[in-house]
């Protein structure tokens, strides 16, 4: 088998063409699928299928192991999403979590004021309605009354629970400044204009860090923490060419914030927020000490004095980094004269490590091969497939990103060996299956 003829990397540009592609195979493969389909669909609602869900898990525990597992200055937490109503007051997002709303009078569309011109990007008309503030927070009620007494919101953030929960964690967790508390969960936000496909919607997955820093620190940490994040979707995979850091003009900032650089990506229609990391100063740990009469902040022994902490925030999405992870692996080669599409997926991001392929339905290759599967996966995700040829069988799970085959063959009945296969390279080498779990482990990141 001849080796791939390498692909152009992805252009520095726009790229609408990758968007399809992309939208296109999440629905095919089954990572993403339109909520409520056989009804029409729902509402730029999406559910995650049997390969997104493994690959959004795959995203939200390589954001944990780095942000909590492999540090012992942050703790997790996993706070309610129905929450409070006196959270949002005291936040300020009943009052400032708001995005200004126009109606088109031609054709009644809606959009969001501060991402169309002064025309309707529907039907070109000038005709449009004054701007006007629309909180974006979901309302609900809770128990059988609906009346004001009862509202509840769901969360816009997670942030939130992280700030009413810091007296609780600084006396079970004996953590001191800087130290950071990390939540990963969903979010609501009732946009106005959801849409390109999962970047936008109305819910959607966060994986956020508050990280709690002596004030005259907070430059320094916020420095610290744009460049570490950086770092993760430049390791995971992500090209630099496609990444910018953006800071916040003045009149940009969110009411919380006193600094925010937004680190960006270069999606099919051009640069898009991924990630924002932002100062938010003792905005809210001093709006829920005030409003809930409860003291948030830290006593220093050590110099007999109390201050309320500074906070840097980087606040990421999962699912928009999942769709940026997937646009960014996306690519064509040609593999012996035969083009072929693949996902170029971190090992650590690819819905499945491994696929064992028996090369027939036999019994003695399908005995062998479930056997062999077993310690495979007692340690990672593995797909197993006898249908169709078997160049048919590897173009799958090229495409869908699976690191590694391993082929099993007649002669494997006598030899006690295994085709291993690379999705990038496509070179194959023969492995005894004793040595099998090593051969894998040490093709790994
Ligand atoms: P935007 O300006 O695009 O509305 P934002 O600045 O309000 O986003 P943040 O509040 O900083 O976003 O949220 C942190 C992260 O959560 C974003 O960088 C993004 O990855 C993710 N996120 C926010 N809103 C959505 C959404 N509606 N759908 C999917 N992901 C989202």
């Amino acid at each position: 088998m001849s080796s791939p003829t390498p692909t152009a990397a992805a252009p520095a540009e726009p790229d609408p063409a990758r968007a399809e592609a992309i939208v296109n195979l999440a629905k095919r493969r089954g990572f993403v699928f339109p909520s409520a389909e056989i009804y029409g669909g729902f509402r730029s609602t999406y559910d995650y299928g049997p390969l997104g869900v493994l690959m959004l898990r795959n995203v939200k525990d390589a954001w944990w192991r780095a942000i909590v597992q492999r540090r012992h200055d942050v703790v997790g937490l996993d706070a309610a999403i129905l929450s409070s109503p006196r959270i949002w007051e005291a936040s300020g997002h009943l009052a400032n979590f708001t995005d200004p709303m126009v109606d088109c009078r031609s054709c009644k569309e809606r959009w969001r004021a501060d991402q169309i011109g002064d025309r309707c990007p529907a039907c070109g008309s000038r005709d449009l309605t004054e701007a006007r503030a629309f909180n974006l927070m979901f309302k609900t009620f809770v128990g059988p009354v609906e009346d004001e007494a009862s509202v509840a919101y769901f969360r816009p953030e997670t942030a939130q629970g992280m700030f009413v929960n810091f007296a609780n964690v600084l006396q079970t967790a004996r953590k001191r400044p800087p130290f950071g508390i990390a939540q990963v969960g969903k979010s609501f936000r009732n946009e106005i204009t959801p849409g390109n496909f999962v970047f936008r919607t109305r819910e959607f997955e966060q994986m956020e860090l508050e990280y709690f820093v002596p004030p005259e620190e907070a430059p320094r940490w916020h420095e610290y923490w744009v460049a570490e994040r950086y770092r993760w979707y430049v390791g995971l995979g992500i090209d630099p060419a496609h990444l910018r850091l953006r800071p916040h003009g003045a009149e940009e900032l969110s009411h919380y914030s006193a600094a925010t650089t937004d680190i960006e990506y270069l999606f099919p229609w051009g640069w898009g927020e991924l990630e924002g990391i932002a100062n938010r100063t003792d905005y809210d740990l001093k709006a829920h000490a005030a409003a809930s009469g409860t003291r948030l902040e830290y006593f220093d022994q050590a110099t007999d004095t109390r201050y309320v902490p500074y906070v840097i925030e980087p606040a990421a999405g999962a699912t928009r980094a999942m769709m940026a992870f997937l646009l960014d692996a996306y690519a064509e080669d040609e593999v012996g004269g035969e083009r072929r599409s693949l996902l170029r997926l971190d090992a650590r991001l690819a819905p499945y490590t491994v696929a064992v392929l028996p090369l027939s339905r036999k019994e003695p290759l399908v005995a062998l091969a479930t056997e062999l599967l077993e310690p495979l996966q007692d340690r990672w995700m593995c797909d197993y497939d006898d249908t169709q040829s078997i160049g048919r069988r590897y173009r799958r799970q090229d495409e869908i990103g699976t690191s590694l085959c391993v082929t099993v063959d007649f002669t494997s009945l006598e030899d006690h060996a295994v085709t291993l296969r690379d999705r990038d390279t496509t070179a194959q080498v023969r492995i005894p299956i004793a040595e099998l779990v090593a051969a894998v482990e040490e093709r790994l990141p």
